[in-house]
């Protein structure tokens, strides 16, 4: 073969496209239900955006990010995550002077260099949404409760974890907490996590190595480090949860792999995906903007991976539909085709195969395509001035002289 999609970018033909809308339309139902409104925002922007926002040392900036010099010397991005863009247009457009509070949605592709396994890709896409404007700890609750919403909606099943990971006051004394812990047992971590351990401890329990995951089981927890304001939030953030009726549990070593949380984190992961276990994941961001110029403003979202939700979903029955309308004979292929046109305008889905191979030909392309109908225009339909209309999946065959009484059978 020539030609090939690069490693890890993958076409999604049909049905997996279909299986992608699905998907899609799930996670728009939900969010427009609750009063977010779509955002479209630009693939590529400048790479500081994200070494600003996702962090310096944050594994996307360091290792992951597809980074360019455009023809104009501009350093260029493509972006790996949706957050910092959303943040940018909210500053620039100084959308924070004209609501109360922002809601916004947003679906479309990420970009990593990752290394492509199942449910790790290059090209991924996310469906997200970010709320702008409450610091209050319902908020959050609310927030979790809508990605709830849309996994259930997919019939997706998956299990939450909350955190809070403090803030400016009380996280760095969680920090020093932390290094003294690893201090005395860097030599049993990974390479990478020994990395870490120097220029930001707190991703070391976030890694995946085993050996890493051991280490961390036993180190202090940053629960019992939050300032008042910060346990008094996240107190309130699981009483609304209970109130609302999602289940959760507690992981005090949850932390996420991007640098600009604050107080609340959480994830939702499924036991069907092996290592890429994470669904959907995100937090509060009380910092964020005022970081990159905005006024300091409140702040939370989360993205949902959509690769790795079509992964789990459950198989979809293909469901018969619409027309294919078989012929025979130049006069009966015309008739043909203003009938697909009559049957299209009218907001039913037509066919026809232009092949006009035998009836039994075009029988079986009527099924492949999924039809619920067949109309048969033979030559003694044409000649006596009918159609035959087949039901496909019980084969019963009934004559119906006009296209209205066709229209009105289908
Ligand atoms: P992981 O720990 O699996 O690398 P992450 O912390 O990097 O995930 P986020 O940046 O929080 O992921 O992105 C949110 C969601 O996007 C993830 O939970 C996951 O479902 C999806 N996602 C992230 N990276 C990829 C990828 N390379 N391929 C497919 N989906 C991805
Ligand atoms: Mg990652």
């Amino acid at each position: 073969m020539e030609y090939r999609a690069l490693r890890g970018v993958e076409d999604l033909i049909p049905p997996e496209s279909l299986r992608f809308e699905r998907v899609v339309d799930a996670f728009k139902r939900v969010v427009e239900r609750a009063g977010f409104k779509e955002v479209i925002l630009p693939v590529f922007e400048e790479a500081r955006l994200f070494t600003r926002s996702v962090g310096e040392s944050s594994d996307i900036v360091k290792k992951e990010m597809y980074v360019f010099e455009d023809k104009g010397g501009r350093v260029i991005a493509l972006r790996p995550e949706g957050t910092a863009s959303a943040v940018r247009a909210y500053v620039e457009h100084g959308v924070y002077a004209k609501e109360p509070f922002t809601k916004w949605f947003y679906v479309g592709p990420m970009f990593r260099f990752e290394r492509p396994q199942a449910g790790r890709k290059r090209q991924f896409f996310q469906a997200g949404v970010e709320l702008f404007g409450f610091s209050q700890p319902g908020a959050d609750a609310e927030l979790i409760k809508v990605a709830d919403d849309i996994l259930k909606e997919l019939s997706v099943e998956a299990t939450l974890e909350i955190n809070s990971i403090g803030c400016k006051e009380c996280r760095p004394k969680y920090r020093e907490a932390l290094i003294e812990f690893l201090k005395e047992r860097v030599g049993q971590l990974c390479p990478d996590c020994v990395e870490r351990f120097e220029r930001n401890p707190l991703r070391v329990l976030d890694c995946k190595n085993e050996g890493c995951r051991q280490v961390v089981s036993g180190a202090p927890k940053i629960t019992d480090y939050l300032c008042d304001g910060c346990r008094e939030h996240y107190e309130k953030v699981k009483e609304y949860l209970n109130l609302l009726g999602v289940e959760f549990r507690e992981n005090p070593f949850l932390v996420r792999g991007l640098d600009y949380y604050t107080r609340t984190v959480f994830e939702f992961k499924s036991s069907g995906l092996g290592a890429q276990s994470t669904v959907l994941a995100g937090g509060r961001y009380d910092y964020l903007i005022g970081e990159i110029g905005g006024p300091e403003t409140p702040a939370l979202g989360f993205a949902m991976g959509i690769d790795r939700v079509m992964l789990l979903l459950p198989e979809l029955e293909e469901k018969r539909e619409g027309v294919f309308v078989i012929t025979r004979g130049e006069e009966a292929y015309r008739e043909g085709l203003e009938l697909v046109n009559f049957l299209r305008s009218k907001g039913i889905k037509a066919e026809i195969d232009h092949r006009q191979g035998s009836f039994k030909a075009q029988m079986k392309a009527a099924d492949r395509v999924k039809a619920e109908f067949a109309v048969i225009i033979g030559e003694e339909e044409v000649k006596e001035g009918f159609y035959s209309l087949k039901e496909l999946s019980t084969g019963k065959q009934e004559k119906v002289e006009t296209r209205e009484e066709l229209l009105a059978r289908l």
